[in-house]
């Protein structure tokens, strides 16, 4: 049994796996680990070179394996295809552009080793580069997630992490089509410790996140763990009937007091009519996204299409 397993997940990396592959490996070195690891890359699909070095390194480094999926099935399926194949006593999901610093492994691995955790995370505490904008709506999702669901998905968290085999295998254990890393890590449960850093920049390349693609990402990440939106759907569905009720009853009184209003109120009953569609398209659209949720999960297809592998 090999000792560490490190989890690589890759998306258009030709210019970081091999300087990603070198520093990780002078780490490991120090670590006395340098034979006793197993890479497993992940090419989720890449329409790069990926793969080509990915084979190269692999035909040369007998420490280096290799899965390419038939294509891009997105970051979370690559997690879940290597954590599949780790075999080591422990696991660390690593990314390819060295933004996850190799040089935290060695305490990592005591933490986990000596201080009795189950699972060494990281969580970056900066956000000095990142639009403005972008900061108020990560936080804004931090806060949201964490009174939707009950669990909390720490600000700022990597998914780089070094955990044990029991920490592996829950989380292999949840078969979730839509998959939420960030929500599964703590859902499992299991003693984590933090370990936190500033950011760093990816080496080369380009990062895969844009704006809407985060903004769909957190999404998902209430949906699948949080059925409260659907309460709250049905909550603002009474509100707006308790209001109408009022009203109502106002309005009986006024025709019973003989106050003659038939022309006026035109366009209150117009702005009323749009707010009350608005309000049902709104709650119709939360049960849409989850029952397009249930449907996928239904299908029950796989996570990941295998073309290759070493
Ligand atoms: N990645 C992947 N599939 C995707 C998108 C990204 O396997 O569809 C990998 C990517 O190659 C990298 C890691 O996930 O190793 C993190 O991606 P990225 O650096 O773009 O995200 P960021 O660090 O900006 O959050
Ligand atoms: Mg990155």
């Amino acid at each position: 049994m090999t000792t560490l397993s490190l989890v690589v997940p890759c998306y258009n990396e030709e210019e970081t796996i091999k300087p990603f592959f070198e520093e990780t490996n002078k780490v490991l070195k120090e670590m006395n680990l340098e034979q006793d690891t197993e890479f497993i890359f992940v090419d989720d699909g890449s329409k790069d070179k990926t793969l080509e070095i990915l084979k190269e390194l692999s035909a040369k480094e007998p420490t280096v394996h290799y899965i390419s999926f038939s294509r891009n099935f997105g970051k979370e399926a690559a997690l879940y295809a290597g954590l599949n194949k780790a075999r080591g006593k422990y696991t660390a999901i690593m990314d390819a552009d060295l933004q996850d610093p190799p040089a935290l492994l060695p305490q990592m691995k005591e933490s986990i080793e000596k201080d009795g955790f189950d699972c060494a995370a990281t969580r970056r505490v900066d956000r000095k580069n990142e639009p403005p904008i972008r900061s108020f709506f990560a936080r804004m999702f931090y806060k949201i997630m964490a009174k939707a669901s009950n669990i909390e998905v720490v600000d700022g968290a990597r998914d780089f992490r070094l955990m044990t085999r029991k920490y592996v295998d829950a989380i292999l254990s949840l078969t979730e089509k839509n998959r939420f890393t960030k929500g599964i890590f703590p859902w499992v449960g299991f003693k984590t410790k933090w370990f936190e850093y500033e950011n760093i920049e990816r080496i080369a390349g380009a990062t895969k996140w844009s704006f809407w693609t985060l903004f769909l990402y957190s999404i998902d990440g209430i949906i699948g763990f949080s059925t409260k939106p659907l309460a709250f759907s049905a909550i603002s569905g009474i509100l707006s009937m308790l209001i109408s009720f009022i009203i109502i009853v106002a309005l009986v009184i006024r025709k019973l007091m003989y106050v003659d209003c038939a022309i006026e109120g035109w366009a209150s009953t117009i702005c009323i009519m749009l707010f009350l569609a608005g309000l049902q398209l709104f709650a119709i659209g939360i049960i849409g996204i989850y029952l397009s949720k249930i449907y996928i999960e239904i299908k029950q297809r796989p996570i990941y299409i295998i073309s290759e592998e070493n």
